[in-house]
C-alpha cells in the first residue's frame, strides 16, 4: 500500500510514521508539505490512499489523476472540500475524523465571543500601540443573563451549550434534528429558526456546510436577528452570506461578529494565484472584496480557520487518521463518509 499525506508538518510526519509502524501495517509513506489541488498534483500519483486537510480541493479533476486511488482520508470533520459524487463514481471510499475537537472548536467560539464582549482585542491593541490604559472606549457587556442561540446542536454545539450554561446564559437552539435528551440534560430549549434569530443576543453557528446550509444566514435571515446581536461562526464560511453580513455590520443592525471561517477563504489566502488563474467569477470577486471589508471593520474579529488548532486536538486527529488508514488496510474500514445513494 502506498500512502501520500498532503499538508503535514514535520512533527506530524514523525508522529504518523511512528503510529503507523506501531500498528503493524506495511505501507510506503510519502509526506508532502503543500496542499493538494488541480495545479499541485505530484508526479507519483499512483498511490492507494491519500490523506488531506481542509485546504486541499479534491474535485473530479484531481481524483481522476490518481488511477489507483482507493481511499481518501481527510484529517477533518467537515468533508465539503471533497467531491463525494466523483469518489462514489470511482468506487473510492472517503474517511474522516468525526470527532476530535468538539470542545476545542466550542472553546474557540467562546474565545471569539469573549474577545468581542470584553473588547479584549481593542484593549490589547491600545496598550501595545499607545501604551494607553484608558478604558473609556473599552466598555463591554456581560454574558450572564444574555440569550445564546445555538444553530446546530451536534458535537460542537453541545459543548457550546455546556459552556454557555457555565456563564449563566439562557440557551435556545435550532437543529433540523432536535436532540430531546440533550435538551433535557443541558436545560436549553429548541425553537424555530426564526425564533432563534429574533430572540438571541448572540448566535453561534455549528452546522456542517451542505447545499441546505449554504447562506443559511443571508440577508433575509440576518435581518430577522435581534438589533445589536452578535454572530459567531466557526463552522464554514459559506454558511453565512458575506455581503449580507457586511451590510448588517456597517448599518449597525448587528453589534459585531467573530469569524473563524470566511466564504472563499482558500482564495483570500492566495489572491495572486486566484487572479493569475484568470476569469474569476463576479460572485467570488465580490466575496473577496467583502472579506476585506469585514476584516477591517472595528467590531469584527477574524481568525484564520484556527478553531481546531490545539496540540491535543491535532494529536486526536492524527490518531483517528491512523485508525482510518489501518482499519481500511486490515479490511475493516472505519469512519466512512456516507455517499448520497447509501
Ligand atoms: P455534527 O454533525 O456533530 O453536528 C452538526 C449538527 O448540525 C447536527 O446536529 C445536525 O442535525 C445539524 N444540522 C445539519 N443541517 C442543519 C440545518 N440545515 N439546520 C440546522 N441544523 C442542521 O458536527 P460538529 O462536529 O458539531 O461540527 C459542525 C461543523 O463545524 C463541521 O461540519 C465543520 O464544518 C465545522 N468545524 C469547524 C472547525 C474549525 O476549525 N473552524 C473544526 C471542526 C469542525
Amino acid at each position: 500500500m502506498k500512502i501520500v499525506f498532503f499538508g503535514t508538518k514535520p512533527w506530524e510526519k514523525d508522529y504518523l510514521t511512528l503510529k503507523i509502524k506501531d500498528s503493524g501495517v506495511e505501507a510506503g509513506l510519502e509526506f508532502i508539505e503543500g496542499t493538494l489541488n488541480k495545479d499541485n498534483i505530484p508526479q507519483s500519483a499512483d498511490c492507494d490512499i491519500i490523506s488531506v486537510f481542509v485546504g486541499s480541493e479534491i474535485n473530479r479533476e484531481v481524483i481522476d489523476k490518481f488511477s489507483n486511488l482507493k481511499l481518501i482520508v481527510t484529517r477533518s470533520t467537515g468533508y465539503d472540500h471533497i467531491d463525494l459524487v466523483a469518489c462514489e463514481d470511482r468506487g473510492i471510499l472517503v474517511a474522516s475524523v468525526p470527532s476530535y475537537g468538539e470542545n476545542t472548536v466550542a472553546e474557540h467560539a467562546f474565545a471569539l465571543l469573549l474577545c468581542l464582549s470584553r473588547k479584549i482585542y481593542l484593549g490589547y491593541e491600545q496598550i501595545r500601540e499607545n501604551g494607553s490604559f484608558n478604558v473609556d472606549n473599552l466598555q463591554g457587556f456581560d454574558l450572564k443573563g444574555k440569550t445564546l442561540g445555538v444553530i446546530g446542536t451536534g458535537r460542537i454545539g453541545k459543548h457550546a451549550i455546556k459552556m454557555a450554561n457555565g456563564f449563566d446564559m439562557k440557551v435556545i437552539a435550532y437543529d433540523t434534528y432536535p436532540n430531546k435528551e440533550l435538551e433535557k440534560e443541558l436545560c436549553f430549549t429548541y425553537h424555530s429558526f426564526n425564533e432563534v434569530l429574533a430572540e438571541s443576543d448572540v448566535i453561534t453557528i455549528h452546522v456542517p456546510y451542505l447545499k441546505e446550509t449554504h447562506h443559511l444566514l443571508n440577508e433575509e435571515s440576518i435581518n430577522k436577528m435581534k438589533p445589536g446581536a452578535y454572530l459567531i461562526n466557526t463552522s464554514r464560511g459559506a454558511v453565512v452570506e458575506t455581503e449580507a453580513l457586511v451590510k448588517a455590520l456597517e448599518s449597525g443592525h448587528l453589534g459585531g461578529a467573530g469569524l473563524d471561517v470566511l466564504e472563499e477563504e482558500g482564495v483570500i489566502k492566495d489572491e495572486l494565484e486566484f487572479v493569475l488563474r484568470g476569469h474569476p467569477k463576479e460572485h467570488d470577486l465580490k466575496t473577496i472584496l467583502s472579506n476585506h471589508v469585514l476584516i477591517d471593520l472595528p467590531n469584527v474579529i477574524v481568525t484564520p480557520h484556527n478553531a481546531f488548532n490545539t496540540k491535543e486536538a491535532i494529536e486526536r486527529i492524527l490518531d483517528t487518521t491512523v485508525e482510518d488508514i489501518t482499519g481500511f488496510i486490515k479490511g475493516k474500514p472505519v469512519n466512512l463518509v456516507k455517499f448520497k445513494s447509501e
